[in-house]
């Protein structure tokens, strides 16, 4: 008999779940209903009673760690919560986002546990046994492991699941008492890089893909690139998107060409680069080679802004392509976000 244990923190407001966390909750409900296993779902945060609400339809036991201590996430407390949580729930399977927070103590509470742990878990089955499915080697390989050993962590990537959703409704809730140990680390605050400085946002609804035809010779024979940065950061300012690259453009500070100061290697996407999970997909002044596009795997909507009818994404890899100039279209789509914001 397993014993599932979704485990799962607050948000910056403390009212409510990450998103991460609810996807975690998706996960757990699906496995406790084919297993036909009892699941708990635990809950860290300064205040989780209103979080705890929003889980009344699940039916899942309710079980949370709640106080000051458990506002930031700090390793000495939240290693302690997620053990008094795992322990009372006697969990033998625990599913935890995969979330900064919980990331970095997940193996330390599997440790002190006895168990096991597994990373950058994509899907949860049961089938004769429980199988859990991760991607090795740059989304190349897929695996599935299984482990007879117990208690068993699986730390649930974000984007693979859906969300929770359910109404709120006032429910049970089981306070879990935490023995703290001395605190040597105080959390005196958050530092964040400014809005426009921090551009992968791996929670965006939206991927803006910048290729190297924004820092290449326009009709007019001149490069634009201050243009190009600011008709860039213009949209990521007024959509929230994530920025992802080619190769050739984050390739070319390299090269002593002119660059977009904010691109760096993380912002590549490809078979050298991420692949992440944005609902859509829109890319500007990229040719949308095989090599790149092959990081677009889990991204569904695409469209793509080229002025080479006979580029990549128009032989199959977009949705819809506009053969146009993205300078223009640019242009004319950050007009209309700003007007529509005012
Ligand atoms: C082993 C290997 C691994 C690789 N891994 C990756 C990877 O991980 N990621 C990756 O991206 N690439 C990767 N590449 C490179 C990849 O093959 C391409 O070379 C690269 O993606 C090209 O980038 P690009 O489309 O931005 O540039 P380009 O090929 O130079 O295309 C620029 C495009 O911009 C268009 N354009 C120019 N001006 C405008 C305008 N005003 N409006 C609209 N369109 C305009 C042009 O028509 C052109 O289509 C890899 C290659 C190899 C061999």
């Amino acid at each position: 008999m397993e014993y599932i244990l979704a485990l799962t923190h607050v948000d910056d407001t403390g009212a409510a779940l990450t998103r991460a966390s609810l996807e975690v909750v998706t996960a757990a409900i699906d496995l406790a209903n084919q297993l036909e296993a009892s699941l708990t779902i635990g809950i860290v945060g300064v205040d989780a009673t209103s979080a705890a609400n929003f889980l009344a339809s699940t039916g899942a036991r309710l079980l949370v760690v709640s106080g000051e201590p458990f506002a930031q996430p700090r390793y000495a407390t939240d290693a302690a919560a997620c053990e008094a949580l795992c322990r009372a729930a006697c969990a033998t399977i625990v599913i935890a986002p995969a979330s900064a927070r919980f990331a970095r103590v997940a193996a330390g509470v599997a440790h002190r546990l006895d168990g096991y742990i597994d990373t950058h878990i994509a899907a949860v089955v049961a089938a004769d046994t429980i199988e859990a499915t991760r991607w090795f080697y740059r989304q190349r390989i897929e695996a599935v492991l299984t482990r007879d050993a117990r208690p068993w962590f699986l730390l649930l990537d974000a984007g693979t699941h859906a969300a929770f959703s359910g109404h709120s409704a006032s429910t049970q809730i089981e306070e879990v008492a935490v023995h703290l140990p001395t605190l040597r680390t105080t959390v005196t605050g958050l530092r964040e890089p400014r809005h426009d400085q921090q551009t992968i946002r791996p929670d965006a609804k939206l991927l803006l893909v910048a290729g190297a035809g924004w820092t290449k010779k326009q009709p007019d024979g001149q490069t634009h690139a201050t243009e190009a940065g600011d008709l860039i950061l213009g949209f990521l300012h007024a959509t929230g998107a994530s920025l992802g690259s080619s190769k050739s453009l984050v390739d070319q500070g390299g090269d002593g060409n002119s660059v977009l100061p904010f691109l760096t290697h993380l912002n590549q996407i490809g078979q050298t680069g991420a692949t992440p999970r944005h609902a859509k997909g829109l890319s500007t002044c990229c040719h949308g080679e095989e090599p790149h596009v092959v990081g677009w795997r889990f991204v569904a909507d695409r469209r793509a802004i080229s002025l080479d009818p006979n580029c990549g994404w128009t032989r199959g890899k977009a949705d819809v392509v506009y053969v146009a100039d993205a300078f223009q279209v640019m242009s004319k789509v950050n007009a209309l976000l700003e007007a529509n914001d005012a």
